[in-house]
């Protein structure tokens, strides 16, 4: 048996002339599942999709640092307006 016969019957099919996802420029698929032309978009897609990670993590931080804030308000003006009524019904 050979190599070709051992692997799955639509495995040689998908190998394709597809675009690569990083710079756009149609190549031979390697392997089915290739999605770069060579390493030099692999590996600039993985730092681009890193940054866009960092990006948003600074986002969420902000996000976080934003609800903590509107909590302590919160709980100061609760903490307050307890006080009141506590000096109120005094
Ligand atoms: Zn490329």
């Amino acid at each position: 048996m050979t190599e070709e016969e051992t692997m799955p019957r639509n495995y040689k099919a998908r190998r394709a002339r597809v675009a690569c996802a990083q710079c756009g420029i149609e190549f031979d698929q390697a392997r089915s599942d290739a999605r770069f032309c060579g390493t030099a978009c692999r590996v600039a897609s993985h730092r681009a999709r890193r940054t866009d990670d960092a990006a948003e993590t600074d986002r969420l931080i902000a996000e976080l640092r934003a609800a903590r804030a509107r909590y302590d308000r919160a709980t100061i003006e609760r903490d307050r307006s307890a006080l009141r009524q506590k000096h109120e019904v005094e």
